[in-house]
């Protein structure tokens, strides 16, 4: 079955010698070259190809947003449709996974790296150093691995086993992990530098951003991305849920409560549907899955003795890139629970790293991932990098370069 999917849709590539899908994907795939090895019924060489610019095949091909990043960029986009770049590399990744295709490692050298945090930064940067010979340690502040992956992006679009076997199999290489050790409170960079060479830090960036709403303290009023994060009890059940805010994490809560159940699901964002950050894909899922778009509407307050029992929403309007809130347009809406996905931010204990920040409380690196202290790189959500799976593993993938270019193990050829 896999074959003959493989078979249908790499023949779809024209493999054309400037490889613009290439330059579309943030990790640099060498997309065309996978295509042709597995073409060939070649699979373990395609996920080998694959491999020399990720670790992350079967997630990137599950989260990406493909259809405007490597599918983009495929020529045969203009006069047909797109190769479907994601699902061969989802069956390739899978298949690597599934037969344990091993990523060559160099024998250990003296050199040791200290990765923090175990998002896909991490994970990658952890992975590519291990490649070339370094001794490489995990220090994640909870008990189990994977970052926004494992605690973030739900079951339904990323399934649970797909990213655990991943980690495994990054872990295989021969990478150590220590838990429950959160840099600042029981891990210090200090201490750290005496030991290993490098460190590098992917802890991101999930905080939420807090606002001011009146009557956001009532009982079933959650953040978002905590809620994701934490899965604390909630039935959706027969619910009436509102949703306020416009990307990804807006998106996801509202699709897990029509999926768990939800009777009614209204996503508010205030301004028009071609501002909605979320990918494009995710938008017409909502819709078909019958998610009330509210768009243009405000809330403006939050109504209920101690539970939420209502809302008050206010439609909006742009003028000259300012919101106007319209007069007499208030309405109100039952609901159960309210979800605010407004963002997210740097968490405040990293202006206690030692480390020069950016105007937004994030860690500030150079074109290299390197901080303000050269021994400490950082990538990932916690620096500027874009935030998606697949720019985080670049910066992350891309420090480890950095890093071992210093330790003057890069290049290095396998003997
Ligand atoms: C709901 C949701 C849906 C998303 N959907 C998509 C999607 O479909 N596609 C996509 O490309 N991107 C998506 N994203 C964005 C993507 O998940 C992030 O950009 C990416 O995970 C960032 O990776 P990271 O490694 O920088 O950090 P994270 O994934 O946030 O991992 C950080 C890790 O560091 C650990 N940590 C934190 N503080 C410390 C500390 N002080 N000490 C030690 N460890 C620490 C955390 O526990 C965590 O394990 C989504 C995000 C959310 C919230
Ligand atoms: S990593 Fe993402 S952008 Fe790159 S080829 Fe895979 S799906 Fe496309």
């Amino acid at each position: 079955m896999e074959e003959q999917i493989i078979e249908e849709l790499s023949s779809n590539c024209e493999h054309c010698v400037t490889k613009p899908c290439q330059m579309g994907c943030p990790l640099n795939n060498d997309i065309t070259d996978f295509i042709e090895y597995a073409k060939e019924k070649e699979y373990e060489q395609a996920y080998l190809s694959l491999s020399k610019t990720t670790v992350l095949p079967s997630i990137c091909s599950r989260v990406c947003n493909r259809e405007e990043q490597c599918e983009k960029s495929c020529v045969k986009r203009i006069s047909f449709s797109p190769v479907q770049i994601g699902t061969l590399e989802q069956i390739i990744g899978d298949m690597g996974l599934n037969y344990s295709w091993n990523i060559k490692s160099h024998p250990k050298t003296k050199y040791k790296v200290a990765v923090i945090g175990s998002g896909p930064a991490s994970l990658t940067c952890a992975s590519f150093l291990r490649r070339y010979g370094v001794q490489v340690k995990i220090f994640e502040k909870k008990s189990t691995l994977g970052g926004l992956l494992t605690h973030g992006i739900p079951e339904f679009r990323l399934p649970y086993e797909i990213t655990q076997k991943t980690i495994e199999s990054i872990l295989n290489q021969g990478i150590e992990v220590r838990y429950n050790k959160e840099l600042g409170r029981n891990l210090q960079i200090s201490d750290l530098l005496e030991h290993y060479q490098y460190i590098f830090i992917g802890i991101g960036a999930n905080i939420p951003k807090k606002i001011e709403l009146k009557g956001i303290q009532k009982t079933g009023v959650y953040y978002a991305n905590e809620f994701l994060e934490n899965k604390p009890q909630f039935k959706f059940k027969e619910k009436t849920i509102a949703i306020y805010g416009g990307g990804n994490t807006a998106i996801d809560v509202a699709r897990m409560a029509k999926k768990e159940g939800a009777s009614k699901v209204y996503l508010i964002y205030r301004k028009e549907e071609s501002f909605l950050s979320a990918f494009q894909s995710e938008i017409l899922c909502a819709k078909e899955e019958k998610i009330e778009f509210l768009l243009q509407t405000c809330i403006e307050e939050i109504k209920g003795e101690k539970k939420v029992e209502s809302i008050i929403v206010k439609r909006t309007i742009l003028q000259e890139n300012e919101l106007i809130l319209i007069e007499n347009s208030d309405m109100e809406l039952q609901c159960d629970a309210v979800f605010l996905a407004l963002g997210s931010q740097a968490s405040d204990e990293v202006k206690k790293l030692g480390l020069e920040q950016t105007e937004d409380g994030k860690i500030k690196i150079n074109s290299f991932g390197e901080t303000s202290n050269p021994r400490v790189y950082a990538g990932g959500d916690i620096t500027k990098t874009k935030n998606s799976v697949a720019h985080a593993s670049r910066s992350g993938r891309n420090a480890a370069y950095e890093i071992l270019k210093k330790l003057k193990l890069f290049p290095r050829k396998y003997e």
